[in-house]
């Protein structure tokens, strides 16, 4: 639920992404043209028994987008991430990291561009309830550990924010937590143009996209800011590429929070978004 609610706080495509991702669409053959241009972030939940061709783009003859690239600009959400298919998983990887996704087909290749907020989301273990204690659970710790093998250690490392969910009776109890969508993204909007104001003079317009020595040397004046994440390394609980990932959501903290900067909380707080759900 959560997943398919991120769309509506995010704002809406830029021009320039509009008309990427409805030519995306167009070549997907889910374009309505009496809609015009799409102007709102796509949303793509492909189901885990969904071929590779499907999720990642293929087909027969000129090869089609697949929801890989139909979530351009958009949300990609995979339930169940350790049901779908090793070798799709493994296909997100090029996209995470270069924001397309080329095809390869005897006659040539495909570029489609892929620059999704990916998603996904996993049970505990394959019974589904090994939360909290886990009493109830009948799978052994064996079974437990290769389910999560499935989501192979390179593709979580690019993972940037991974948390437990609680179930939701607990979460129920808990008071003056909900807001409407509406303020949520009035939150983002006023983040996203602190960012795009930041990166102005630069060819990015989001922390996701800054480029790991960029991040640096933007916090080089504030060394101390740094501190929690070189104890996190040195205990091995945070990889290099993930100290990159830690500084890109410390700064979306502070940009949600009207901060110039990320403060040494922020930083602190990025950080167990990171490695607080890990599971081990
Ligand atoms: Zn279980």
């Amino acid at each position: 639920m959560l997943a398919s609610r991120l769309p509506g706080i995010l704002p809406d495509l830029t021009d320039r992404e509009a008309v990427e991702v409805t030519a995306v669409h167009s070549v997907a053959g889910t374009f309505d043209p009496g809609g015009g241009l799409i102007r709102r972030p796509p949303y793509e939940d492909p189901h885990h028994t969904a071929t590779q061709a499907a999720v990642v783009g293929g087909g027969s003859g000129i090869p089609r987008p697949g929801a890989v690239s139909r979530a351009h600009r958009g949300i990609l959400f995979l339930d169940e991430a350790p049901e779908f298919g090793a070798r799709v998983l493994e296909t997100l990887r090029q996209p995470l990291e270069q924001g397309e996704l080329v095809i390869h087909r005897s006659g040539g290749a495909a570029r489609y561009p892929a620059r999704f907020q990916l998603v996904m989301a996993a049970n505990p273990c394959p019974c589904g309830l090994a939360i909290g204690k886990g009493l109830e659970c009948s799978c052994s710790p064996t079974l437990r550990r290769r389910y999560f093998a499935r989501l192979s250690g390179p593709l979580l490392d690019r993972v940037d924010v991974q948390v437990e969910v609680q179930p939701v009776d607990r979460v129920e109890r808990m008071e003056g937590t909900s807001e409407p969508t509406s303020a949520v993204a009035a939150r983002v909007l006023a983040a996203r143009q602190a960012a795009r104001a930041r990166l102005a003079d630069t060819p990015w317009s989001t922390n996701a996209e800054m480029p790991g020595r960029f991040l640096r040397d933007l916090l080089r004046p504030h060394p101390g800011l740094l501190a929690p994440i070189e104890k996190a390394m040195t205990a091995g609980r945070l990889s290099l590429r993930g100290v990159d990932r830690v500084l890109r959501i410390a700064w979306s903290i502070a940009d949600l929070a009207g901060r110039a900067a990320p403060t040494v909380a922020d930083v602190g707080n990025a950080l167990l978004l990171r490695t607080g759900g890990e599971h081990d």
